[in-house]
């Protein structure tokens, strides 16, 4: 059964060499029979319910303005757009959220922030300093366009049906993950930076999607890297390993790295694991081999980086991370009017 999903999936990936789709697809949305009449501009709830937006959009501006695009006592560094993860610091002690959801801080004040492809375009960040001030900072997030593959007259297929074995398999693997998942080191390894974890062709992008028969498919999470099998995989920054499994499902050879703040990296499809569960590991220390195991159409690993669960997009990690020199640029906040 493996062999044929695999075998579908092939169909339906690019030609592109090392192109996957390694996590399992979302259920189809439910059919349109047909589209709803257009409004009827002088329908007084659909005159009222324009209102009650407009004044939505007016409350939203309004508390854009009341808050800072700075804030003397917290810097940030990295790509404040979709798929972006921040770096940020503030005083020793501080308290950190980021739209209402607590922040891990380092007992030196850093702190790591991230954004997924579909990021709204503000965000707030919320700092009360040892001395009990809050500091709130609006931060404008930046769009990002993301390549979108529509096929259309695909014969329905076998691709999503899963047999019982396999469906076992996947909640095996899936418990083996959230094993993994349930802690994050307060350690700074992210601040190591971060580099490309083999040398290949990048075949596949973070944010892509396929719309295949109308359907979407899961954005690509990660990036995928070509090369030949037996290439070296290292480490893409400092992190101690939580999870080394030969053979999952999906990822098939798998590390996962832990780099502390909920900053995590998995490369997947490796021919060879070489590293153990528990491990350190050093940014550019080998800890696998480059393969076509799991759910995988040629030779590649895909690495994705996920911050608090949340995908990111690795190609900016590696231009703009720790020590790339490359602060948020001014007038990356809305303008502080008061
Ligand atoms: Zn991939």
């Amino acid at each position: 059964m493996k062999r044929v999903l695999t075998a579908l999936a092939a169909a339906f990936c690019s030609s592109a060499a090392g192109a996957c789709a390694q996590e399992p697809e979302p259920p189809a949305p439910p059919k349109i029979e047909a589209l709803a009449p257009a409004p009827d501009p002088n329908d007084p709830a659909v005159l009222k319910r324009r209102a009650d937006f407009a004044e939505a959009m007016r409350q939203v501006d309004k508390r854009q303005l009341v808050f800072n695009a700075s804030s003397e006592d917290v810097s940030l560094e990295g790509a404040l757009t979709q798929g972006g993860l921040v770096f940020g610091k503030t005083l020793a002690g501080a308290k950190v959220r980021l739209d209402g959801e607590d922040v891990m801080v380092g007992d030196d004040g850093r702190f790591v922030i991230g954004f997924g492809r579909d990021a709204a375009p503000s965000s707030l960040l919320a700092v009360t300093l040892p001395d009990g001030k809050i500091e709130r900072v609006a931060l404008k997030i930046a769009a990002r366009d993301f390549p979108v593959q529509r096929i259309d007259g695909l014969p329905e297929s076998e691709v999503s049906k899963f047999s019982k074995a396999d469906l076992e398999k996947i909640a095996e693997d899936k418990k083996l993950k959230d094993a993994a998942r349930e802690s994050s080191e307060n350690k700074e390894d992210w601040r190591s930076g971060f580099e490309m974890p083999a040398r290949g062709v990048i075949s596949g992008v973070y944010g892509s999607q396929r719309i295949l028969n109308g359907q979407p498919k899961s954005p690509h999470s990660g990036i995928d890297i070509a090369a030949p099998t037996g290439t070296p995989i290292r480490a893409p920054a400092d992190g101690v390993v939580t999870l080394a499994e030969p053979d999952m499902y999906f990822e098939g050879g798998l590390v996962l790295i832990d780099h502390g703040f909920w900053v995590e990296s998995a490369l997947m499809h490796m021919s060879k694991v070489e590293v153990k569960a528990g491990e350190r590991v050093k940014k550019g220390q080998e800890i696998g081999r480059i393969g076509q195991t799991g759910r995988a159409t040629g030779p590649h690993t895909h690495w994705s980086v996920k911050w608090m669960g949340i995908p990111v997009d690795p190609q900016l990690l590696v231009q703009d991370g720790p020590g790339a020199g490359a602060p948020v640029a001014a007038g990356a906040g809305e303008k502080g009017a008061q």
